[in-house]
Parts: structure tokens; sequence; C-alpha cells
């Protein structure tokens, strides 16, 4: 008998599981709160149920754990770097975020990506395999449990591409976000994408209010086609396109991110061009001089350039932050700490 992903039921799958074992619908709010307010590892922590209980669903199910292997915290204790192991020995790495306005964290979505950024790490190796609901909540609670703190804001930008996992994303936003569990509110979370334009408008059907992030990174095709393969599947056209719908169906404003690669996307006329592309769209661009991997050349943006490019589309009325770098000094950037620790494993 296969054992049940029991993190990964949603609070009516749960209620219903608890039913055929023969439990009363109280027993599974009690379980579910365990799960994902308490946020416990087993089932002997749930000690308002019997020992009986904790036996029979410690038989039939099992808790997906999300078990550190190593923390790395930056100098300033801004930054924390996780490395976790899942059940079936896969590692993944999450971020967590400190902040004035509360802790921030940044999570990842699949076992490597398949989607081949050139500039990225955590595609290096391929996908392995999609995250389950449980392992991408898991990542928030373990967090939580080992620093004591709630999260308040929850970032889909760690390794994978979301919308290539679609069905789980969407299960784990309404579980993240469901009053009966976690209870984080929708407006606190963003989910990144490069861009899977149909994956794009059905979560704009959801009707959620989540954030939606675009890796753009260029603000032409050719440019782009250059830096990330998907842009050979979709324009640019395409993307801004979804990018209007999300808008009209959720009301929220989108945001783009664009590293800044030394010579290949921070001209000034890569700035105008960019500025033109998004004349009068309700939306916000993130600056982030891109990290640099040892397994490619590419060289981040000097300052001057990033600062003029962030000039050169202030003037043409476009909302842009550069984002603050955190943790560079941890291997903070996408996939960088798996990667150092999968090498390490293959030399060992
Ligand atoms: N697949 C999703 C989410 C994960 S990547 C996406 O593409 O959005 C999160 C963000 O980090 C993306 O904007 C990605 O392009 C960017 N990124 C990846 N590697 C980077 C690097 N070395 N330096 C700067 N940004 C990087």
């Amino acid at each position: 008998m296969e054992l049940i992903d029991i993190k990964s039921l949603d609070y009516d799958e749960l209620l219903e599981t608890m039913a055929q074992l023969g439990e009363k619908t109280f027993r599974g709010k009690q379980v579910y709160q365990w799960l994902h307010e308490k946020s416990v590892t087993s089932f002997d922590e749930m000690t308002n149920l019997s020992k009986a209980l904790r036996e029979k669903l410690q038989q039939q199910c099992y808790i997906a754990p999300v078990t550190e292997i190593t923390k790395l915290t930056s100098k300033d204790k801004a930054t924390s770097k996780f490395l976790f192991g899942l059940k079936d020995g896969s590692v993944i790495e999450s971020v967590l975020m400190k902040y004035k306005h509360g802790n921030s964290v940044c999570i990842s979505s699949q076992v490597g990506c398949r989607m081949g950024c050139n500039f990225c790490a955590s595609t290096l190796g391929g996908l392995e395999r999609n995250l389950t609901v449980s392992e991408m909540l898991g990542q928030i609670y373990a967090i939580q449990n080992i620093s004591g703190e709630r999260v308040s804001n929850v970032v889909v930008m760690g390794t994978g591409e979301p919308m290539d996992n679609y069905d789980n994303f969407v299960k784990f936003v309404r579980m993240l976000t469901d009053e009966h569990g976690y209870n984080i509110s929708q407006r606190n979370i963003t989910v990144s994408t490069c861009g899977l334009v149909e994956k794009i408008k059905q979560l704009a059907d959801e009707k959620f209010s989540i954030t939606l992030a675009i890796s753009l990174h260029a603000p032409n095709d050719e440019a782009r086609r250059r830096l990330m393969p998907i842009a050979n599947k979709y324009s640019i056209k395409e993307i801004m396109e979804a990018c209007d719908y999300y808008f009209e169906k959720t009301g929220r404003r989108v945001s783009f991110e664009y590293s800044l690669v030394q010579g290949e996307n921070d001209s000034e006329e890569f700035a105008k061009q960019l500025g033109a592309l998004l004349k009068g769209k309700n939306c916000h661009v993130n600056l982030i001089p891109v990290n640099p991997i040892k397994e490619r050349d590419y060289k981040d943006s000097d300052a001057t350039f990033v600062k003029n490019f962030k000039v050169t589309l202030e003037k043409l009325g476009i909302n842009v932050t550069i984002r603050r770098e955190m943790g560079r000094d941890i291997d903070a950037a996408c996939g960088q700490l798996r990667r150092s620790y999968i090498n390490k494993k293959e030399e060992e």
C-alpha cells in the first residue's frame, strides 16, 4: 500500500481522508492545524490525538520531510540560505531574507529546472522532478521552525519554473492562504516565471491576488533568445498580452525582472527599448546585476551602467528599483549552493 502524502492534502481532502479512517471531522481539523499552523514534523507531536490514532495515521500516511542539511548566514545576518534534503534524497535550496517589514522566504518549485537560461546555475543539471505541494509548503514551515519566527512573505523564485509545475503550484497557493492553515495573505505571495504564456493566462483565470513577476531580461526577442531558450517558443509580444490579461483579471501590477549582464543587455539603447515596451503599463521593473556563475563567463554590469539604466527608464516614466543584492557572500544566486553541494558530493 502506498502511504498518503498527508501534507499535500488540502483541508477538504484531509477531512475526507479522516472520515475514511473512521474519524470525526474535528479530528481532521486538529490534524490540519498541527500540520499547517503548528508545522509539526511527526505524528507524535500531535498531542491532542490518542496514541491509537497517531499510530493509525503513521501506518497510512507520512509527513514529507524537508530536513536541514546546511544553513549559511550572510555577514550582515539579513540573509540565510538553506539546503534541505527530501524523502528521496534530492536536495533543494531556499532563502530567508529578513527585512524591516517582515521575513520573506524564497522557495524552490522543482528539483533542478529545464528552462535552460544561460546565466542560471539552477538549470545546469536539467530537471530532476517537480516538487510536491508538501515540499513547497515544507520549505516555509521548516524555515519558520528553524528561525522561530513567522514567515510573512513568500516568493516562488528559487530553483525551478513554477509554471512548469502548475497544478502543484496552484494547490500550494490555495493551501498556504487557507484560513485553516498557515493563512498567509495572497497579496504577500509572488511567483516568478520565465514566461510560459498559456500558464500565465490560466493563472490569471484562478483570480488569485498574488503578484506575477516575469523574468524578461531583454527588451527584444533577438537579445532575449541569446539569454533564454524559452524566447524561441514565446515572443515578448505574446508575454505582454498575457501580462495585460493577468492585470485585467486580477488588478495586480505585474513586475518585470531584468538581470543586467555586462555588454549583453545593459546599454542605454536597451533601456530605451524597455521603456517603450512598458510605456503606459501599470508595472514595476526590478533591475538585478547578474550574479556571475563559474560555469559561464557572464559578468555583472558596472554600477554606473546599472544606475544609468535606471535613470533612463525613470525618465520614460517607468517604476524601477535596483534589487538589493543580498547574501552574495553565501552563494545566494539561484541554485549556486545546491550546485556546489552536488559538485562536492560528486568529487567525494
Ligand atoms: N523560473 C522562474 C523562477 C526561478 S529564477 C523564472 O525564470 O522566473 C528566479 C529569477 O532569478 C529569475 O528572474 C531568473 O532569471 C533570475 N536569475 C537566475 N540566475 C541568475 C543569476 N545568476 N543572476 C541574476 N539573476 C538570476
